[in-house]
Order: C-alpha cells, then sequence, then structure tokens
C-alpha cells in the first residue's frame, strides 16, 4: 500500500527527470471509460457526467503536469480535448448546443494547454534545480574523500550531514549521517574536553553551544586492540545571512606519526644530553685542576689557553643542562624544591654576579623586599636567562633596567633593555619552544631557543605568568609574576 501511496505520490517524483508520456496517456482513457461506464451503466443517463468529466480532467492535467512535466500535461490535454468532442458527438448535440458545446471545450482547451505548460515548466525547473544541487553535493562529497584530513559536518542540532573515508579510518567506526555527532556517535571521548561541568559531549558540540571556534586541540582515542592515535581537532561554526548558525564543521587531523617522531626525537635528545652530561662533568672537574696548578704561570699562554678552554666548557654544559631540562619539562620530571626566600636579594645577587661579564649597565631601580616561596635555583636560572638575553641582545652602551612591584597579591619583575627588540607578531612566539626570531633574511642570532621556553615552563608551574612587551628596533621589557608568600600554591 505504501508503496502504491509513493508511486502516486507526485512529491516522490521531484528531482527524477525521466518523464513518461505512456502513463498519462493510459490512465486518462482508462479514467474516461471509468466515466463512460457511470455514465451508461450506473447513472443510466448519457448527460450526468459533464461536470464530472470538467473538474476531473482539470484535476489529472494537473497531477500529470506536475508528475511528468510540460509533455505528460499535454497529452491528457489533447485526450480530454478528443474526448469532449466524442460526448458532443455520442449525445447527439445539434444546432445552438453544438456550438456553445465546440465554443467552451475550445476555452477549456486553451486553459488546460496553459494549465500544462506553466505547472510543466514548474516541475522541470524544480527538477533542474534539484539535479543541480545533488550534483554539487557529489562533487563536494568526492573532493572530500580525496581529503588527507577527516570532515565531518553537522546541521545546526548536530546532526550529522557529511563525512569522509579518513574519519572512518581514524576512527575505525562508520559515522552514522542523520544522527547525532555526539550521542550517536562518540567518536572523541568527552572526558578530554575541556569542560568542567561534562555539559559539552564533542568538539562539535562545543562550537555549536559557543559559537567559537576550536582551534589546534589534541585528543587521544584508544581503539580497542590498536595502539593510541593522537587527532588535532578543528571546529568552527558556519554562519547564514543574518549571523544565525546554520552548521558547524570538524576538521581531524591524524598525528600520531608526528607525535612518535617527536617521541622518538625526545629521546634521543634526553638520552645524548645524559650521555654528554658525565664526562663533561669530569673535563669540568680536570679543568679546575690544571687551572690550580697552573697558576703561578699567570699570563703565560698556556694559562690563557687553558682559560678559553674552561669558558667553551661552561658553554658546553649549560646547553647540555638545558637539553637535559627541555627533556625533563616534556616528560614531567622537572622536580622543584621549595623554601622561602627573599626575590630582591634574588635578583641583585644575580646581577652582581652578571655584571663582570656584562659591556652594558644593570640598575636594578626599585628595591622592594619581597619574600616569596618557590624553588631558588630554577627563579635564578630564569632570571639569569632573561639578564643574559638583554645583554646579548642589546649594544653595549646601552643600560638595562630591573624593577620589582607589588601588584595585590603577586610580585611583577621586569627587565627592560634598549636592544634590537622583537617584532610584535612574534612576541608570544618566542616562548615556544626551539623558537628563534629570524630577520628579513630569514638570519638567527647563534643559540637555540631553549631558554625562554624553559623560564617560561619554570613561572607557568610556580602558577605564574611571563610575557614580552618589545617591538623591532625599540628594545624589550620582560616581565614575570609569582605569587607573593602566603598564597598557596601547588606545584605539579
Ligand atoms: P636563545 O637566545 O638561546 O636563542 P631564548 O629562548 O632565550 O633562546 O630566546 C628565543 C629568541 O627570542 C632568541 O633567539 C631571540 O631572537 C629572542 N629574544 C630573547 N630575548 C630577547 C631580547 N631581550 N631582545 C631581543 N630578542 C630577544
Amino acid at each position: 500500500m505504501e508503496k502504491i501511496l509513493n508511486y502516486i505520490n507526485p512529491i516522490e517524483n521531484l528531482g527524477v527527470k525521466k518523464y513518461s508520456l505512456q502513463f498519462p496517456a493510459i490512465v486518462t482513457i482508462l479514467i474516461i471509460i471509468a466515466l463512460e461506464f457511470y455514465a451508461y451503466q450506473i447513472a443510466k443517463d448519457p448527460l450526468s457526467i459533464s461536470i464530472l468529466a470538467i473538474i476531473l480532467m482539470v484535476g489529472l492535467i494537473i497531477y500529470f503536469s506536475f508528475r511528468e512535466g510540460i509533455r505528460g500535461g499535454i497529452v491528457t490535454t489533447i485526450i480530454t480535448i478528443f474526448y469532449y468532442f466524442y460526448i458532443m458527438y455520442t449525445r447527439g448535440y445539434q444546432g445552438q448546443q453544438l456550438a456553445a458545446g465546440v465554443n467552451t471545450t475550445i476555452g477549456l482547451g486553451t486553459i488546460y494547454f496553459m494549465l500544462s505548460v506553466v505547472i510543466g515548466w514548474l516541475k522541470q525547473t524544480i527538477d533542474e534545480l534539484i539535479e543541480k544541487e545533488a550534483n554539487e553535493k557529489r562533487r563536494l562529497e568526492a573532493i572530500l574523500d580525496q581529503l588527507p584530513v577527516g570532515v565531518i559536518t553537522t546541521d545546526r542540532q548536530g546532526i550529522v550531514t557529511s563525512s569522509n573515508r579518513v574519519v572512518e579510518k581514524i576512527f575505525g567506526t562508520k559515522v552514522l549521517i542523520g544522527r547525532m555527532a555526539d550521542r550517536d556517535n562518540p567518536l572523541i571521548p568527552s572526558k578530554q574536553l575541556k569542560d568542567p561541568e561534562r555539559t559539552i559531549k564533542s568538539p562539535l558540540s562545543y562550537s555549536l553551544v559557543t559559537g567559537k571556534n576550536l582551534n589546534d586541540e589534541e585528543f587521544s582515542i584508544n581503539k580497542s586492540g590498536k595502539k593510541e592515535t593522537y587527532i588535532q581537532v578543528n571546529t568552527s561554526v558556519i554562519r547564514g545571512k543574518g549571523g544565525k548558525i546554520i552548521a558547524a564543521a570538524q576538521i581531524i587531523n591524524d598525528i600520531t606519526l608526528q607525535k612518535e617522531l617527536e617521541k622518538r626525537k625526545d629521546d634521543f635528545v634526553n638520552m645524548a644530553s645524559h650521555e654528554l652530561k658525565t664526562p663533561l662533568t669530569s673535563l669540568r672537574l680536570y679543568l679546575d685542576y690544571l687551572n690550580n696548578e697552573t697558576k703561578k704561570y699567570r699570563d703565560s699562554k698556556i694559562n690563557k689557553a687553558l682559560n678559553h678552554i674552561q669558558d667553551q666548557t661552561g658553554r658546553l654544559q649549560k646547553l647540555v643542562n638545558d637539553l637535559l631540562d627541555v627533556s625533563r619539562l616534556q616528560t614531567g620530571k622537572l622536580n622543584f624544591t621549595m623554601e622561602e626566600f627573599r626575590l630582591d636579594q634574588l635578583i641583585e645577587e644575580t646581577m652582581q654576579s652578571l655584571q663582570t661579564s656584562s659591556k652594558q649597565k644593570l640598575i636594578f631601580k626599585t628595591k622592594i623586599p619581597a619574600t616569596i616561596i618557590a624553588d631558588r635555583f630554577r627563579i635564578y636560572q630564569v632570571l639569569t636567562n632573561l639578564l643574559t638575553n638583554a645583554m646579548k641582545y642589546s649594544p653595549a652602551e646601552q643600560k638595562i633596567i630591573v624593577k620589582i612591584e607589588k601588584k595585590s597579591d603577586r610580585l611583577h619583575v621586569s627587565i627592560q633593555d634598549f636592544g634590537i627588540g622583537i617584532p610584535r607578531d612574534q612576541n608570544k612566539k618566542i616562548f615556544e619552544r626551539l623558537y628563534q626570531v629570524t630577520d628579513d633574511n630569514e638570519k638567527t642570532f647563534p643559540g637555540f631557543g631553549m631558554g625562554l621556553y624553559i623560564s617560561r615552563e619554570i613561572i607557568r608551574r610556580h602558577k605564574g605568568q611571563i610575557w614580552v612587551d618589545s617591538e623591532k628596533g625599540k628594545g624589550s621589557t620582560f616581565y614575570f609574576s609569582l605569587p607573593l608568600k602566603g598564597i598557596n600554591i601547588n606545584l605539579t
């Protein structure tokens, strides 16, 4: 029954560009036969069907024009006109009655033709549009399937409207089109989403609920029996003309290989720096011994050479220590020993020890007593790094100004130089691992870009912040803030 209804329903035929001539012709003739049967056999009055014939035939013409296009409507119209003449002939119309009958048939015939053309044209235009859209969709699907990244799109309610092969490959399951992205397709474990209330179930719902984009968020997925897969996810909402959200899209990048390579590289750096540390320490000890032994030959060539070796060994040791710190940070193994101390005194000591090797004048402007609880050595490391950078990146005749300020429950330390500065667009990036500022010729200063990364992580783990205010050619001011003593901090 449902099949028959579907077949009869002209809406089901929208978008189908196969137009039949036989179907309207056969059905119209069958209906005419039925009408004639009714007139002669049931009503027993040949004239009883005239109004019924007009209404029924108009209905048929509209139906077939909408179902089979212009030609379908015209076929029905022609058969109907013949039928009207047949009625006049079989019912014995004569004289004035015949003239009126012919006139009515011509009038109705013209209306029927117009109806067939207008409705048929509408139907064919709709078919054209539907086909165009279907082709566009197919084209889009083909492009999506060729993309090297996974793509899922949803409507504004979060119901999946499309997905591609890479998504299936990454997640190992089929994405159900027409079902909710997070309820019926729980692809990314919701516990990994940074939503404390757990109301947001997937990156896609995050974008749909908040209207914000999610950029380069990393997640890991555990397919049963397989090794962990790492993915990077970007989601964004698509807005209609009035700015209302109409859909959302999610791009998923499989970064497992990249992660593995990174891990292998980190393991190598970790192992290499550990292996380098031991011989370097004993080299340093032997050098100290040699230096003591050769003190009596002060200013001799041997002594100068030894000093030179000692300097270079010191640099090597700093590099190896930085490498070790970076890999400890990566693996979460950088430990802190907390103690109470005066930050202003530590700054003073650090500046004094660096002043001897500095060509610039180091000035401590606002000395206020400030006690904090932190890892003294690690904070010293941050200060040394910021001060040596200021010395490295500014001319000799300039000064370097250090300030300390209390701001509510925090201490702000600033280190200002009047050197080469950092382009504004790189002010944030310089704190990333191994990042170095490049000039217009893509040249960098000697260094490895580890110092600021280590400093940022140390400060972050003390629940503080580090940032820079700098412009190219206008010097830089580096800031870091730390909680004052009495403010509880939990190191993680
Ligand atoms: P390194 O100095 O060893 O390259 P850092 O992490 O300490 O590594 O610094 C990263 C980059 O930031 C440096 O390469 C340099 O380009 C830039 N930078 C850091 N401090 C300053 C400064 N005071 N003035 C100008 N540029 C700086």
